[in-house]
């Protein structure tokens, strides 16, 4: 009796000190869309669009609190090892290859980060608010990952569908960057068991979708309102499906401190966020 309190006790000890452990784990996957000098009245700050200087601020703050990056890739690799996660560690991804988002680079090399650009692959060399191969090439040259984000960012894949939105996708980038495509990021975040065999068919090892995990949906592929994902704790942990990574949805509305409470404990961003003065007045200068 005397050596089972005894044991309580060296437990109760130690709990603080797990529970403290346990509030930082896991990986935040942070989920970009346009990154615009001045955002516009069809393209205004929110879940979508953040501000280049926004970009730099969150960048900033990310090196000078110590914050490594890694690629969607090589969370997965982490989720599925057995070495704890490396602490003060984030994965920036880019959704759709806005032409727009080659303005991060410069900052994010500055800070030696790596990112994940998601690209729909029947859109370079389209149309010029897309990103082109030859910029992609580059960024893929830079080491950036490349992932596919679907050949024509459709949110309905059976699994006839998924051999063009995915293999078909999978194998023209690759074409056009020399390098290996490992992860799928899902348009509108929608999971979908199906396609899940044919992705990893290819060697497909990450798939990103939004929010948090209840996000998800195995009976219903195709959620009727996806913005119900927005909500809730998403950060990515040892053990958890790699197929089913949560990410963070970035929005431009929120000031510095929404952001790195975000990074910090995975909850999502959300308009209920204070809002940023700049961006009010830029906002209010749109629409006048
Ligand atoms: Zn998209």
């Amino acid at each position: 009796m005397k050596s089972l309190l005894h044991v309580l006790g060296l437990m109760a000890l130690s709990l603080p000190l797990l529970a403290t452990a346990g509030e930082n784990e896991g990986i935040t996957v942070l989920m970009y869309h346009r990154v615009m000098d001045s955002p516009t009245t069809q393209f205004p700050l929110g879940e979508t669009v953040v501000t280049t200087d926004e970009f730099q601020e969150h960048v900033n703050w990310l090196a000078s609190n110590g914050y490594k990056t890694i690629t969607l890739a090589q969370l997965a690799k982490l989720m599925t090892g057995t070495r704890p996660l490396p602490p003060k560690t984030v994965v920036i991804t880019f959704d759709d290859g806005w032409a727009d988002q080659l303005s991060v680079v410069r900052m994010l090399k500055r800070h030696k980060f790596t990112a994940t650009f998601a690209i729909i692959s029947n859109t370079p060399d389209r149309n010029p608010v897309y990103m082109s191969w030859f910029s992609i090439k580059q960024l893929a040259d830079s080491g950036f990952e490349i992932a596919t984000h679907t050949h024509t960012h459709t949110n309905k894949m059976d699994e006839n569908q998924a051999e063009i939105e995915i293999i078909a996708s999978k194998y023209l980038i690759e074409s056009k960057t020399g390098k290996p495509v490992e992860s799928l990021v899902l348009p509108y975040g929608y999971f979908n068991n199906a396609v899940n065999p044919t992705a990893k068919s290819v060697g497909i090892s990450a798939v990103a979708t939004v929010g948090a995990t209840w996000c998800t949906d195995t009976e219903n592929p195709v959620k009727a309102d996806w913005r119900e994902c927005l909500s809730g704790y998403a950060k990515n942990n040892i053990g958890q499906d790699t197929f089913r990574i949560r990410r963070v949805v970035v929005d431009g509305r929120c000031p510095l401190e929404t952001f790195s409470q975000s990074v910090v404990s995975g909850n999502i961003m959300d308009d209920t966020c204070p809002a940023r003065q700049s961006a009010d007045n830029a906002q209010t200068s749109d629409a006048h």
